[in-house]
C-alpha cells in the first residue's frame, strides 16, 4: 500500500516528557497526524476534550469495546485506555503519518497488527528525575506516584522491545532525535519511490 502513510508509536513511562515532546514534534514535522486516544481518566489541567484525549466515562468505554471501535485498548492505572478504528484511519489511508502515544500493551498490539510501525521508547535520565517530573504534575496523589513510579520499572524492562530508545536529559536533543527518526524514514527508498517515478523517466 504506497499511499499508507507510516506509524510511529512512542511510549515511555508516565512523567519522562513523551507529552512535552510529541507536542513540539507535532509543531516542528509538516503533515504529522496524531491519534487523539479514548480514556476514563479525568482530564488534567489545560488538556482539552478531542484535542489531548476523548475523556468518556466507563459506561461509554465499555459499550466502545463490545461494539469493536478499537484498534487496542488496554487499562493502565486502573484506568482504560484505547484507540478507536475512526481515529487512526482517516489519516493513515491518506497517507499521512501517525504519531501514537500509547502504553506497553497497546505498542505490542500495535507492532502485531502493524508490523511495519516504528516503535520508539523514552527513558528518563535517571529513576530520581523521573519521580521528580511525576510530582510536577500536582494532580498526582502520593499513591498514584508510588503507583507509576513501579509500573516505570517494569515498563523500561520492555525498552529492548522497540526499534529506537531515546533519553530524555536535554529536550531539544530528545525532540531533535524523533525528528530525525521520523524525517529519515520518510526519505526511505520505498516511500519516495512514488515521487521518482514521478519526476524521472526510470
Ligand atoms: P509524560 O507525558 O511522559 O507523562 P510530561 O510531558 O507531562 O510527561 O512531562 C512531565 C514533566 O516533566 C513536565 O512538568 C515537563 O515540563 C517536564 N519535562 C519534560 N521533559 C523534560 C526535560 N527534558 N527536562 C526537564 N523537565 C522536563
Ligand atoms: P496519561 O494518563 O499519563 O495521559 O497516560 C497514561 C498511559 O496511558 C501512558 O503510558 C500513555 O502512553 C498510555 N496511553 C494513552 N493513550 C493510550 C491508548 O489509546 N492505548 C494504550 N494502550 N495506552 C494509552
Amino acid at each position: 500500500m504506497e499511499d499508507q502513510g507510516q506509524v510511529f508509536v512512542i511510549t515511555a513511562p508516565s512523567g519522562t516528557g513523551k507529552t512535552t515532546i510529541i507536542n513540539i514534534v507535532r509543531k516542528n514535522v509538516r503533515e504529522i497526524g496524531y491519534s487523539i486516544s479514548h480514556t476514563t481518566r479525568k482530564p488534567r489541567e489545560g488538556e482539552v476534550n478531542g484535542l489531548h484525549y476523548f475523556f468518556v466515562d466507563r459506561a461509554v468505554f465499555e459499550k466502545m469495546i463490545e461494539e469493536h471501535e478499537f484498534v487496542e485498548w488496554a487499562t493502565v492505572y486502573d484506568q482504560l485506555y484505547g484507540t478507536s478504528i475512526s481515529s487512526i484511519n482517516k489519516e493513515l489511508y491518506s497517507g499521512k503519518d501517525l504519531l501514537m502515544d500509547l502504553d506497553i500493551q497497546g505498542a505490542k498490539e500495535i507492532k502485531m497488527r502493524f508490523p511495519e510501525s516504528i516503535s520508539i521508547f523514552i527513558l528518563p535520565p535517571s529513576m530520581e528525575i523521573l519521580k521528580a517530573r511525576v510530582k510536577k504534575r500536582s494532580t498526582n496523589d502520593k499513591i498514584d506516584i508510588e503507583l507509576r513510579m513501579k509500573k516505570a520499572v517494569e515498563e523500561i524492562q520492555r525498552c529492548p522491545d522497540y526499534d529506537f530508545i531515546i533519553v530524555n536529559d536535554d529536550l531539544n536533543q530528545a525532540v531533535r532525535e524523533i525528528e530525525a527518526i521520523i524525517i529519515a524514514q520518510r526519505a526511505l527508498k520505498k516511500r519516495r519511490f512514488p515521487l521518482v517515478k514521478k519526476l524521472f523517466p526510470i
